[in-house]
């Protein structure tokens, strides 16, 4: 039994917030502000460059990789850190299409988050030889399979729309098709169960700021599944994935395995901040997580329906078709989410006409989301959100 009263007296929220955008920054965890001033005192400033090796810096990205894996149902091994997300798509879906050379065609939807799309385009470009991207809708994915696709790009959960992906039916489908399966896995590492192995995943990616909890900034993750690790190409090839990096050959040797991912010196202080984030994982039932997530998305929906039932939810109504955000749509969504925050509930919009809400249970309460679901509603309702400054757009929205 998880008791998430507990995991959310380990965050340092602010008083008066709700917050339901954890699905785009966790929120602060406590123990991450204490380790990481201890690195830098400890670690960092006494140790100075002898802390790669007698603090373990050199070995942290596999090693934070190793808490992650159970966390996506991924084999111990699997998993290594670094860069960003859309570094990790790059070298994820460069490794995938040069183990399907005489195929052409790398298969998306148009849900897929944006740099997702840029980095397929790109690599189209600048590999030159004959590789088309072929974006469909998100529920025509399964009949867009045929032995023409070398890749499957897809992020299991729309970050727009909270839709989730059927990631066991549509990775068999793509192998009886002679593909390869890559999932993204932004929206549902630390969000529901993922079961990757199981699923038989070829590669997956993922970041560790979302429902993760790491910070801004906090590194990416990317699964190879054994089978393939050690012929997967990593494509931006550093000498951290070097199979001996000290020895300063100029020639690459890939590193055997998942480490062969690593690219450059890696993000010390940033991983060990998410290091802290990822203790508060430790004897949390990810299907216990994933109940309480669709008990507060739940009586989200029926909160605001209750109250304004003409709003146009823009997520599945079904909760097993969702990930684990609740999203609506109205024209003027960016202004309502403003006048939200301006009253202490944090959500997001996404362009063109999105709300929406993450339900993270590690630290949200049903109260806190009735009473969101009730200030949402009052701000529609009295047309509080009809002001000058919630139209003002910010830089980043
Ligand atoms: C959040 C997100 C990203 C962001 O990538 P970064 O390189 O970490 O900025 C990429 N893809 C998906 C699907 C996301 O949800």
């Amino acid at each position: 039994m998880t008791d998430f009263s507990q995991t959310r007296a380990t965050f340092a929220l602010p008083e008066g917030v709700i917050y339901l955008d954890g699905n785009s920054l966790g929120p602060l965890p406590r123990q991450a502000e204490e380790r990481v001033a201890r690195m830098m005192a400890d670690e960092w400033g006494k140790l100075l460059i002898r802390g790669w090796n007698e603090a373990g810096w050199y070995v942290q990205p596999r090693r934070v990789g190793d808490r992650i894996a159970p966390l996506i149902g991924a084999e111990p091994g699997s998993v290594v850190m670094g860069d960003t997300l859309s570094i990790k798509v790059f070298q994820a879906l460069s490794a995938a299409v040069a183990m399907r050379p005489e195929r052409r065609v790398i298969l998306s939807d148009s849900g897929n988050f944006p740099s997702d799309l840029y980095v397929a385009q790109e690599l189209v470009a600048a590999l030159d030889r004959g590789l088309e991207l072929r974006v469909v809708a998100p529920e025509d994915v399964a009949d867009a399979i045929d032995d023409s696709i070398a890749v499957t790009l897809l992020t299991e959960v729309d970050y727009r729309t909270g839709r989730l992906h059927d990631m066991a039916a549509l990775t068999a489908k793509v192998h009886a098709a002679g593909a390869l399966a890559i999932w993204d896995l932004a929206h549902s590492a630390g969000a529901l169960p993922v079961r990757l192995a199981e699923a038989g995943a070829d590669f997956a990616v993922g970041c560790t700021y979302k429902y993760l909890n790491g910070g801004p900034g906090a590194p990416a993750f990317i699964y190879v599944a054994p089978r393939h690790a050690d012929a997967a190409r990593p494509a931006v090839a550093g000498w951290m994935g070097h199979a001996a990096p000290f020895t300063f050959d100029p020639k690459w040797t890939p590193a055997p395995g998942i480490e062969r991912m690593r690219v450059g010196t890696p993000p010390v202080l940033a991983l060990t901040a998410l290091e802290a984030a990822l203790d508060i994982w430790e004897g949390v039932s990810l299907d216990a997580l994933r109940r309480e997530s669709i008990r507060l998305s739940e009586a989200f929906i029926a909160g605001v329906a209750a109250r304004l039932p003409g709003l146009d939810l823009a997520s599945p109504r079904e909760a097993e078709r969702r990930g684990s955000q609740v999203s609506f749509r109205h024209p003027e969504a960016y202004a309502i989410v403003q006048a939200l925050i301006a009253r202490g509930v944090i959500g997001d919009f996404r362009a063109p006409d999105i709300m929406r809400f993450g339900f993270t249970p590690l630290y949200l309460t049903l109260d806190e989301v009735e009473a969101a679901a009730d200030m949402l509603a009052e701000v529609i309702l009295t047309e509080a959100w009809d002001r000058t400054e919630y139209r003002v757009r910010a830089q980043v929205t």
